[in-house]
């Protein structure tokens, strides 16, 4: 008879050791976590992050350009369908400006972040890229603006470009296919791959508790990841908007949140991990407990202030407090208070850093 604690704790070790666990393994670690010990798993996690980026956390300023777009994912608050969006788009001076406001605060990556907005075209991005890496020499810059062809994605790399941040959401085919309407598995993770091959430090992430989702399915995202290697992963609870489908499902939970992101940190020990505004906003203490299970990057919103409500892509979004870039001092002060320091600078995927 197998001693389930003492299989527990083997496997942790074992995962700190070789950064790896089969199906199985992982499924088992789920299903016990709870019972054995997150508070352990947590401990190794932020260990494996300590010894790759010691007490640093990115800081990166969020502009959430645009809150039109042609999906119709059915858990998202943005989505085509949904007739009730107040819509908007940021200019090209406007996106500039906000770069500006998040220079003077002191970030140095600017994420421009939106909906498929044809928009945005290749020109447009192409030509705003090179003027934001022309002002802001010191800084990087991230692009998460879904789903586009190889060229393109080609174009905004060569325009200087540095990051991509494209969520695969669920590595499971028919759960893929049943929360996107009008999205296609095979083209999702094709783009990933295709952001790799072009030289995008990657970023790629799920969503944990969305209806149907089982242990196994959340196994498999992480040996996705471990496929796929990105130097950024975005995981953050599914919480339902009011007015989707899924209005009336049960969110995903903070402890099932955290105990995938410490998973990942342990799988991928040097990516650059969000504590993500879901984590915050399902729990006062969601980003902290976060960053303490290896997570070691806060997004504050950098996005004209007006406009915030209105990228309403989940009910209870926090874009206010320690969650808006105005309030940097206070966000590095709470960063402080639990263990951990700011740091301003770009904040590269450390291999990438060397082979500049
Ligand atoms: S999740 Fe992204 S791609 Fe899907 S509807 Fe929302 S903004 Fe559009």
């Amino acid at each position: 008879m197998v001693n389930k604690k003492y299989l527990f704790k083997y496997l942790i070790d074992k995962l700190y050791e070789k950064n790896y666990l089969n199906l199985d393994e992982l499924v088992f670690i789920l299903d016990n976590v709870h019972i054995y010990g997150r508070e352990y798993l947590m401990e190794k996690a932020d260990e494996t992050r300590r010894r790759y980026y010691g007490r640093k956390v990115y800081l990166r300023g969020l502009i959430e350009v645009s809150n039109y777009c042609r999906r119709q994912c059915k858990y998202c608050g943005i989505n085509a369908l949904n007739k009730k969006v107040h819509r908007y788009r940021l200019t090209k001076e406007e996106i500039l400006r906000r770069c500006q406001v998040g220079y003077e605060l002191g970030f140095r990556t600017f994420v421009l972040q939106g909906g498929e907005d044809s928009y945005y075209s290749d020109n447009f991005l192409v030509d705003l890229i090179g003027e934001i890496k022309d002002r802001y020499k010191d800084a990087a810059l991230t692009l998460s603006l879904g789903e586009r062809s190889y060229e393109s994605y080609k174009s905004l790399y060569m325009a200087g470009a540095d990051r991509y941040l494209l969520r695969h959401e669920t590595i499971n085919r028919e759960l893929f296919e049943e929360i996107h309407i009008n999205s296609n598995y095979d083209e999702r993770i094709e783009a990933l791959w295709n952001l790799k091959e072009i030289g995008y430090q990657v970023g790629a992430g799920f969503m944990v508790g969305i209806p149907k989702q089982t242990k196994e399915d959340l196994a498999r995202d992480l040996l996705f990841l471990k496929e796929l290697e990105p130097e950024m992963v975005g995981i953050g609870p599914f919480i339902p908007h009011r007015d989707t489908i899924y209005r009336d499902e049960r969110p995903g939970t903070l402890e099932d949140t955290i105990t995938l992101l410490a998973l990942t940190r342990l799988f991928l020990p040097k990516a650059l991990i969000p504590a993500t505004t879901a984590l915050a906003s399902i729990h006062p203490h969601g980003r902290e407990l976060g960053l303490r299970a290896g997570a070691n990057v806060v997004m504050p919103n950098l996005s004209p202030p007006d406009v915030r409500k209105d990228y309403s892509l989940y009910d209870g979004k926090v874009s206010t407090g320690y969650e808006a870039a105005e309030f940097r001092k206070e966000l590095e002060e709470s960063i402080g208070r639990i263990g951990y320091a700011v740091d301003m600078s770009r904040g590269d995927y450390i291999e990438w850093e060397r082979a500049l």
